[in-house]
C-alpha cells in the first residue's frame, strides 16, 4: 500500500529524516513510536504531501506519489487538534470532503449518515464542534476521513489532547473501525502503551531514523 524508497528530509543542517525505506501492507496498522524530535511527524507529513522530500520516492497504492498534491494521494488525515471547521455543523464538517468532490446531494446525505452511524454520533449532526467533548470531536474528524473511503489514514498523535480514560476508549474505537473497514492505518504516538495496544507493527524511531521495527511482542524496549 505504501512504499518509501530512500526517503529523506533535511532542514538546513537538521536531518529531520535520514534516508528511510519502509513498506506498509494493505490493511496493516503501523505505528511510528519515538521521542519528540525523532522524525515521526516529518515522515507522516512527507507521505501526506505536506512536506517536500530532500531525497527519495513515495509510492502509494502502486502509484508514484512523490510529487502528487495531497488531495490526489487517496489518503485521509486526523490531527491532535481535530482541525474541524468551527462555523460548520457536525454534518457539514463530514460532508465537506464530499462537496469538494462534487458528489450529488442525496449521495452526500447518505454517506454522511452512514459515517455518523459508524461512530454512533447521529444525534449530534446539527451541533457545532465546540459544543462537543474532545472525544466526540475526534470521532467526527475520523468520520470526515472515512466518509470518502481513503485507502490510507494517517493519524498524528490523535489522542494527545484527551484524558487517560477517553484516550483508552478512543483506542478501542479506532481499533474497531480499523477492523470493520480494513483501512490501512499509519499512526504516530510517543506513548509506548498506546503503540503496544493498537499496532500490528511498531516502527521505533530515533534521531531521524528507524531504530527497530516489529510486532508489539517482538520488540525490545530499553528500560
Ligand atoms: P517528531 O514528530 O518525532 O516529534 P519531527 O518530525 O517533528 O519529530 O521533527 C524532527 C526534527 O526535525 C526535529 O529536530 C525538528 O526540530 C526538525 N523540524 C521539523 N520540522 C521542521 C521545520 N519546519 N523547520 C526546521 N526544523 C524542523
Ligand atoms: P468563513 O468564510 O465562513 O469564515 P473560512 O474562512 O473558515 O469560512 O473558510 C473559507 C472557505 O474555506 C470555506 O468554504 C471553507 O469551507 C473552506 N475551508 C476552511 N477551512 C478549511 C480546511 N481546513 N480545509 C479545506 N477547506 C477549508
Amino acid at each position: 500500500m505504501v512504499e518509501l524508497h530512500g526517503l529523506a528530509k533535511s532542514y538546513g543542517d537538521v536531518h529531520a529524516l535520514q534516508q528511510t525505506d519502509l513498506s506498509i501492507a494493505k490493511g496493516e496498522f503501523v505505528t511510528l513510536l519515538g521521542p519528540s524530535g525523532s522524525g515521526k511527524s516529518t515522515l507522516l507529513n512527507l507521505i501526506a504531501g505536506m512536506v517536500k522530500p530532500s531525497a527519495g520516492r513515495i509510492v502509494i497504492n502502486g502509484r508514484d506519489a512523490t510529487t502528487l498534491p495531497t488531495n490526489q494521494r487517496g489518503l485521509g488525515m486526523v490531527f491532535q487538534n481535530y482541525a474541524l471547521m468551527p462555523h460548520m455543523s457536525v454534518f457539514e464538517n463530514i460532508a465537506f470532503p464530499l462537496q469538494v468532490r462534487r458528489l450529488p446531494k442525496a449521495e452526500i446525505r447518505l454517506k454522511v449518515q452512514q459515517a455518523l452511524d459508524l461512530i454512533q454520533l447521529g444525534h449530534v449532526a446539527d451541533r457545532r464542534p465546540r459544543e462537543l467533548s474532545g472525544g466526540q470531536q475526534q470521532r467526527i474528524s475520523l468520520a470526515r476521513c472515512i466518509v470518502y473511503n481513503p485507502a490510507l489514514i494517517l493519524m498524528d498523535e490523535p489522542l494527545g489532547a484527551l484524558d487517560k480514560k477517553l484516550r483508552e476508549q478512543m483506542q478501542l474505537e479506532i481499533k474497531r473501525l480499523h477492523a470493520e473497514l480494513g483501512i490501512t492505518m499509519l499512526y504516530v504516538t510517543h506513548d509506548q502503551d498506546e503503540a503496544l495496544t493498537m499496532s500490528d507493527r511498531i516502527v521505533l524511531m530515533n534521531g531521524g531514523r528507524i531504530e527497530q521495527q516489529g510486532t508489539p511482542d517482538s520488540l525490545y524496549f530499553k528500560p
